[in-house]
């Protein structure tokens, strides 16, 4: 059994550790501030052998490079991390698998947020780690990709088992909640999450990671296909939708 160690980082960010206690690795599943890793491993008293990068944005590889040279780790990860100027030692791509002793993680190309974003799938502990892609009630920003490719990225974890956990990088969920009953106001199981989710961050508690089946029940985002008619989209393909709903939330206030 693996252990997973989550912590908030930077200003919304989340630090997540991954521990084999058996071979004694551990991975930082990206690398928001090496600082605060480096003290979440001594507090936890596990060494930092891996990192995993899921894209190459400032506040998921911008620590590579202190860790690497603190710690000696090895870093995972798609091409586009060397656009921060620290390429990966192991450039992965979908279909791959990463390893943290026995354990092995499946590398998924959830490109949309940015070109290259990769999410890490670890089928025997039932949980993913997806970075900006999706979002607990929401998805990464369009910043780099196309609707169709994103919305196949997203399709990708919509298909996994509907048990299976997921790890996302930034706690957004309040927010998110907002513009979710906004374009889904008639969806009961949202209007409960929304208020669940209410009562945990006014107790500071996070609201990551979150289980796909209710990701596929409440997100406006894997809802597309369903919002369509909502949106008089009716006959529009999926990824339309999709489009729309990503647009809208561009310029929610
Ligand atoms: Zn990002
Ligand atoms: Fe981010």
């Amino acid at each position: 059994m693996l252990e997973i160690h989550q912590f908030p980082c930077l200003e919304d960010n989340y630090g997540i550790l991954v521990h084999d206690p058996e071979s004694g690795e551990t991975t930082t599943i990206d690398t928001p501030d090496a600082d605060a890793i480096l003290a979440a491993c001594a507090a936890k008293g596990w060494r930092l052998t891996q990192i995993w990068n899921t894209h190459w944005h400032p506040d998921h590889a911008g620590g590579n490079a202190p860790l690497k040279e603190k710690t000696g780790c090895l870093i995972t990860g798609p091409a586009e991390v060397s656009r921060i100027g620290m390429a990966p030692d192991r450039v992965v791509v979908e279909g791959d698998g990463v390893h943290l002793g026995e354990a092995q993680a499946a590398v998924i190309d959830v490109g949309g947020h940015t070109l290259g974003h990769i999410a890490y799938y670890i089928a025997k502990e039932n949980v993913g780690f997806v970075g900006d892609s999706l979002f607990a009630l929401g998805c990464g920003r369009m910043f780099e990709g196309e609707p169709k490719q994103f919305w196949t990225s997203l399709s990708k974890l919509a298909a996994l088992p509907d048990d299976t956990t997921l790890y996302c990088a930034h706690e957004y969920t309040a927010s998110n909640a907002k513009f979710a009953l906004s374009v889904d106001p008639d969806n009961a199981a949202l209007q409960t999450r929304a208020e669940e989710i209410k009562r945990l961050r006014a107790a500071n508690k996070p609201t990551v990671p979150m289980v796909l089946a209710e990701e596929k029940r409440t997100n406006p985002f894997l809802r597309a296909p369903i919002l369509k008619a909502r949106l008089g989209m009716a006959d529009a393909p999926d990824h339309e939708a999709f489009a729309r709903i990503r647009e809208m939330k561009d310029n929610f206030r």
